[in-house]
């Protein structure tokens, strides 16, 4: 027979799922639309899960957490204009926390951009995202979408990790190409991800001074948990005898109750340590810049892949710059036990100190037992011996007071178990956070949320509803931003500033979208909902009633704000 043979074609839509799949993606977090909608069932074609959300930002929270759990890019997928802007929120915050993702966004021809010509949804992301993510590259043609993805993901991952966009324009999206030619551009790229030693004078140095300290001490930061090198630092910490201090994310690489966690001396490690080895974590503003507090003849050694974070805020006598995995081998190697110099007198007395910590801190648990209506104390103390017998339950945490509250009275135990606000200490990471954890890692997740940093993603707990997670959601409702009570001022009779509602009923927003919910106003009702939760591993949302004149302004964190504030003290 004569039947005339033409070539099978292939969009740039098709090519953008199979580059996708090449690299290793499993997840996409999203939210459709004009022009990425086709797209995202093309990925689902390829079996890659794509996880949908009722905002993209969250989506883009859910794709930072995924990167900071599994070491792989998360990817977030957005619509153009105000889409591509919710969802840059994200992946800043991304790259400032140096979580490796890749944001993805349809975008308009930019041609039509360029001559501002009033497209739809006209908007130059491409330059509008380039200085808050660590790459940026953008995709004119369908031919250049592979490599595009294979030197974000390179991008995100290599170096310090980060955010990394690709504007993924219209005409390339939707090229039209021989099915045999897109073939020929999709390729496995080699040795993706390449950690680099550091140089062995910059070990020696450091083992050097190491081993002098009569009073050592390790700071364990997010970068050390997101390593994945937790055997390392774990035979770093206990066969050298070393007191460690784990940034709030980096709780639980370590245990937080083992014999040499120095949580609770915080202040003596700052003053009274002689050497500090900082491992993934900065001397920022959580640090008090390494100034200040700190004695001022501490000598630093600090471990990170970042050259340009050395001497940030102080001087470093010995820097490892190189990927930490490779820098711990080369420092293990070298450091004997015998060489250590450590004064028995400074383990025992952190020992000590924190035994009396513990014993303070127990009595303010015990003194707010019966509170009612219950305070933040009252219903952590419930929720504390729950989630410490649970330990592989991933914690998820932001608030104000509820957020320094559960993270100084929660005890982890287990490595990447804590995600929260992290650098820039925002709001509005919850559920996003929530979503990427539990399908990243297959576990069960409970946020803490203070009832103010819940309404910022609350509408998505539909997503997790909608994908039926485990995850518990338990809001602390103080009625506020930091408190309930807010303050009047004479002109208006507008609620305060700092006001929200104290009477809300959360759970019924869970309701709506067929969770378990829970209402509850007593410490026994509390205790009973959150272990019916977790029993459940179904979605669930517990609302917990507080006083509204529980939690202070700003939390812990007051002292951040421009001058006292004179009318709400
Ligand atoms: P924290 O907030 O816990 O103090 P930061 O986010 O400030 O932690 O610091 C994390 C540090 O870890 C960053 O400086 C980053 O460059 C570094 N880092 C991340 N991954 C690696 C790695 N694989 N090897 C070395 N350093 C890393
Ligand atoms: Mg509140």
């Amino acid at each position: 027979t004569n039947t005339p043979h033409y070539p099978e074609q292939v969009t740039g839509m098709y090519i953008l799922a199979r580059a996708l799949k090449n690299v290793g993606i499993e997840t996409v977090y999203g939210l459709v639309g004009i022009p990425i909608t086709e797209a995202a069932y093309m990925i689902q074609g390829q079996g890659i899960r794509f996880v949908g959300f009722r905002h993209e930002q969250q989506a883009g929270m859910a794709a930072a957490t995924d990167g900071f759990l599994t070491k792989k890019p998360g990817v977030l997928m957005t619509v153009s204009s105000l889409g591509f802007m919710n969802g840059l929120t994200a992946t800043a915050n991304a790259t400032v926390n140096c979580y490796p993702m890749i944001q993805i966004s349809g975008a308009s021809d930019p041609a039509m951009v360029d001559m501002n010509m009033g497209t739809y949804e006209q908007l130059d992301q491409f330059n509008t995202a380039k200085p808050v993510v660590k790459a940026a590259f953008r995709c004119s043609k369908a031919e250049d979408i592979p490599s595009a993805v294979a030197r974000a993901y390179r991008a995100a991952v290599s170096g310090r990790p980060g955010g990394v966009y690709i504007d993924m324009t219209t005409p390339a999206l939707g090229q039209v190409m021989n099915r045999e030619d897109a073939e020929k551009l999709l390729y496995q790229p080699v040795d993706i991800y390449s950690p680099v030693a550091p140089n062995q004078e910059s070990v020696d140095r450091a083992v050097k001074l190491l081993a002098s300290a009569k009073r050592p001490a390790i700071l364990l930061g997010k970068g050390a948990a997101y390593a994945q090198i937790d055997d390392k630092i774990k035979t770093l910490i206990e066969k050298h005898n070393i007191p460690y201090l784990p940034m709030s994310m980096a709780k639980g690489l370590m245990p937080d109750a083992g014999p040499l966690s120095a949580l609770s001396c915080r202040s003596t490690i700052m003053q009274k340590a002689d050497v500090v080895m900082i491992i993934g974590a900065r001397l920022n503003w959580m640090l008090s810049f390494g100034k200040g507090k700190w004695n001022p003849d501490m000598k630093f050694i600090q471990l990170d892949v970042e050259p340009q974070e050395m001497d940030v805020n102080v001087p470093i006598a010995a820097p490892v710059v190189g990927d930490m995995g490779l820098a711990l081998d080369a420092i293990l190697a070298k450091l004997s036990v015998a060489s250590m110099s450590t004064d028995p007198a400074w383990l025992s007395a952190l020992q000590a100190e924190t035994k009396e910590k513990n014993v303070k801190f127990q009595a303010r648990l015990a003194a707010n037992k019966g509170t009612m209506p219950m305070d933040h104390w009252t219903a952590i103390g419930i929720i504390k011996p729950i989630l410490e017998s649970n330990p592989d339950i991933i914690l998820v945490n932001e608030g104000a007071n509820t957020l320094d509250d559960t993270r100084v009275a929660i005890d982890m135990s287990l490595p990447r178990h804590r995600i929260d606000c992290a650098t820039w200490a925002i709001m509005g990471m919850g559920m996003g956070s929530v979503v990427g954890a539990a399908v990243a890692s297959g576990k069960q997740v409970v946020a803490i949320e203070g009832d103010s940093a819940f309404g910022f993603s609350g509408m998505d707990f539909s997503t997790i509803c909608r994908f039926n997670l485990p995850v518990t959601v338990v809001i602390l409702n103080n009625g506020g931003i930091y408190n309930g009570i807010g303050v009047p001022m004479d002109k208006t009779s507008d609620p305060a500033p700092t006001t929200l509602d104290i009477n809300a009923r959360y759970d019924k927003l869970g309701e709506a979208f067929g969770a378990q919910t829970y209402y509850v106003q007593t410490p026994e009702e509390l205790k009973k909902a959150l272990t019916e939760s977790i029993a459940s591993k179904k979605p669930c949302l517990i609302d917990v009633q507080l006083a509204a004149d529980s939690g202070k302004e700003s939390g812990h964190i007051g002292y951040l704000n421009p001058a006292p504030l004179q009318n709400i003290t």
